[in-house]
């Protein structure tokens, strides 16, 4: 009999995956499901960076490649960081990896001993208590609701930390709620962040240029904090590149180093060819994206307005990414026919039943209140969702 390991039965599928799975089965067998379950630009990759990766296959790269990546690529990157966020970092603090989730795991493996204590601020994207989870870590979740646009403050991050405590991880624009951190609450969180010393605060910025009403802020740009903040991005989301799988990491010297030498035992660098793409985007005026960005912004306007037209429905409002997370809970204790909703969960597997509309509960992203709707889509397929979601929600009392 084959025997899982305790860490891996410990590991909960991602909820996001899993959902848009399971449409893709639906879908599979005929059934006209909409899937808003997935965090995917439904944008195709732009010709420049196509015709990169063709050069560069052209070209031969096509071997091993350093482990943190082309050095070309990393000066890239250390620019980016220059030209957007006012950040320094040395091509030697930077490493590229497969995707920003290995970053994410590289950074929990090279720092959580088992039982330290890791705060990630609630809702949360699925995969940060997962992965602290595998590292033995322990997630200590700090609650922010929707009456607070779903960010937490530094007195709320203060009363969290014990001695325990190594990590925080979150993301700005925020996945699921589209929140955005100014600058005057990532001063805020930075003001505790520098009484411990010790702390070190992962800040997921992979949304950037997602990002409808500001400018972008980086919590590394604070002086006092900088050596205590690994900024994470990618090119996933603003370049449609999900599939081309880069993310990357701005650290502190010894924790670069540290995540170069888990990445070399376990999958090397990413994709050369990936990698001599991800030059283009890097070195490309991100202006380029406005077309990509205002069309996010108008589906926003689109799915916000329709749920204002919902009984009961209530959302914050998101200044980035591209996802609502509505609070549903007024539907709990409705009868859908003989079985009652009790939680988002219920309420998203009737919407999947009776609307054919997928969305992901809030449970996985820690709040059971709401659930998430991915905006990457269409504004006829939204129409259409949105159009599906409210007549199904009339039906239920
Ligand atoms: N962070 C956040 C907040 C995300 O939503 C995602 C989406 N996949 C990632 C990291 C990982 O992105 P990727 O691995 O595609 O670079
Ligand atoms: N991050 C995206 C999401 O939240 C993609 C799926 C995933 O990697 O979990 O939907």
């Amino acid at each position: 009999m084959i025997q899982l390991s305790e860490r891996l039965l410990a590991m909960e599928e991602s909820a996001t995956i899993a959902m848009s799975r399971k449409s893709r089965e639906l879908k599979s067998e005929g059934k006209d499901v909409i899937s808003l379950s997935l965090g995917e630009p439904d944008f195709n990759t732009p010709q420049f960076i196509k015709d990169a990766a063709n050069e560069a296959m052209d070209n031969n790269f096509t071997k091993y490649m350093p482990v943190p990546g082309y050095d070309d690529l990393r000066e890239s990157i250390s620019n980016k960081f220059k030209r957007d966020n006012n950040l320094n970092y040395n091509k030697d603090q930077i490493v590229v990896s497969t995707g920003a989730k290995q970053s994410i795991a590289n950074v929990v493996l090279t720092l959580i001993n088992p039982g330290d204590e890791v705060i990630i601020p609630a809702p949360f994207w699925v995969s940060y208590i997962e992965i602290v989870k595998v590292a033995g870590g322990v997630p200590v979740l700090v609650n922010a609701g929707i009456d607070k646009d779903f960010k937490i403050s530094g007195k709320d991050l203060a009363h969290a930390i014990t001695p325990k405590t190594k990590l925080m991880i979150f993301s700005t624009p925020c996945n699921p709620t589209g929140s955005v951190y100014s600058r005057t609450e990532l001063r805020d969180l930075a003001d505790v962040i520098k009484k411990f010393p010790s702390l070190i605060v992962l800040c997921d910025e992979i949304y950037e240029h997602i990002n409808f009403e500001s400018k972008h802020e980086s919590l590394a740009q604070f002086d006092d904090v900088y050596n205590q903040v690994v900024t994470v991005n990618g090119v996933s989301k603003a370049w449609a590149m999900t599939g081309w799988r880069l993310g990357y990491i701005g650290a502190p010297m010894a924790i670069a180093s540290a995540c170069t030498k888990v990445q070399g035992q376990f999958t090397s660098g990413t994709s050369s060819i990936t990698q001599k793409a991800a030059i283009a985007a890097m070195d490309a005026d991100p202006e380029v994206l406005n077309d990509m960005i205002s069309a996010f912004k108008s589906r926003r306007g689109l799915v916000l307005g329709a749920l204002a037209e919902i009984p009961g429905i209530k959302t914050n409002h998101p200044g980035g990414a591209f996802y609502v997370f509505p609070d549903c809970s007024a539907y709990f204790g409705k009868m859908n026919g003989k079985s009652m909703i009790k939680d988002a969960s219920d309420l998203c597997l009737y919407l999947l039943e009776e609307a054919l509309v997928a969305l992901v509960t809030g449970d996985a992203f820690g709040d059971p209140n709401c659930f998430r709707i991915s905006y990457a889509a269409s504004e006829e397929t939204l129409k259409e969702a949105m159009r599906r979601i409210k007549k199904a929600l009339a039906k239920l009392d």
